[in-house]
């Protein structure tokens, strides 16, 4: 398996200014798994659910190249539960509940296929499951890359600090970039977020983008401008799945690769937003996410 993610598999409760959904499906690494599967084929994912995640979807995902051999299901328990609120501008939230159940448990255990893999995401999740994962590969895969959040910095500081150093590429939001160094400057954020050993950082800025840092290069890219955005949920998550999946599909980790693996995650991230849940993403075409990798040119050429 060439590419792999770990994040959690999820059922969230989901509150927009508009309306409200109970139990939809969600999680990192769904949203990951889909995105970079898309992309590359293939994607495998490693995870824990409880009993009471849908077989339907399950199958659903394997038919669209995400391999669920790392996904361990735990009979009698509850899949991991998270609740959120959005804002008026739908650009930010609050966490109402993060119910672990599953999580709180859960040690990752890779299957042989997956221990050769040379893309691995670690998506948002405990910290130290993400170090466990890296802990049981064969060798040093070709680009790691880390998304986290506030949540974790709040709980785990120690090892986030920690798996921060043994990765490629970081992916947060502003907040959490300002958050994690106390530097108000993104800039500033940025270069004190690199010497701690990612040769390349994302900044995510929502419906603003994304900056991408390295050591001595920066790069920018829009949002999509889109007419409505029904729920973001898993927006950075589909983000962060097409920017690996692009790279994997390409078998490259040059910071060039990287700007057109950007706007692509931008434009998977894009879709995401359109509906509720993965709905969206389940619908994609080739012809629509090109056309959208067309407009973000469009939108910068100058
Ligand atoms: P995003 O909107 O891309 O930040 O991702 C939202 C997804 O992350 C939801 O589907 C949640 O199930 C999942 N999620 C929310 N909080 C956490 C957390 N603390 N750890 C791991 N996953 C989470």
């Amino acid at each position: 398996m060439k590419l792999i993610t770990v994040g959690t598999v999820a059922f969230d409760s989901i509150a927009t200014p508009f309306e409200s959904r109970e139990k939809v499906i969600g999680g990192a690494a769904t949203y990951i798994s889909m995105a970079a599967a898309y992309l590359n084929g293939e994607c495998g994912v490693v995870s824990v659910v409880g009993d009471d995640f849908p077989t339907a979807f399950m199958n659903e995902l394997k038919s669209r190249g995400v391999d669920l051999a790392g996904l361990q299901i735990k009979e009698g328990e509850k899949s991991f539960h998270w609740s959120g609120k959005y804002h008026m501008d739908m650009n930010s939230r609050d966490t109402l509940a993060t119910d672990l159940n599953v999580l709180a448990t859960f040690e990752p255990n890779l299957p042989e296929n997956y221990r050769d893999a040379e893309y691995v995401m670690l998506g948002n999740l405990v910290p130290a499951v993400q170090i466990a994962v890296l802990n049981q590969m064969n060798k040093r895969p070709k680009l790691v890359v880390l998304d986290t959040m506030n949540f974790w910095m709040d709980v785990a500081r120690e090892d986030l600090d920690k798996v921060f150093g043994m990765v490629d590429v970081v992916t947060i939001n502003d907040e959490e970039a300002r958050q994690y160094t106390g530097e108000r400057s993104l800039k500033k954020a940025a270069a004190k977020i690199l010497t701690l050993g990612p040769k390349a950082l994302i900044i995510k800025k929502g419906e603003h983008g994304a900056l991408l840092f390295s050591q001595d290069e920066v790069f920018f890219a829009p949002a999509m401008l889109l007419d409505d955005v029904v729920d973001p949920t898993g927006a950075g998550d589909s983000f962060a799945g097409g920017f690996i999946g692009y790279l994997a599909k390409m078998n490259d980790t040059s910071f060039t690769a990287m700007k057109k693996a950007i706007v692509t995650g931008s434009a998977m991230a894009s879709f995401t937003c359109e509906d509720f849940g993965p709905d969206a993403l389940l619908k994609v075409t080739e012809e629509q996410l090109n056309a959208r990798v067309n407009v973000f040119g469009d939108m910068v050429r100058v």
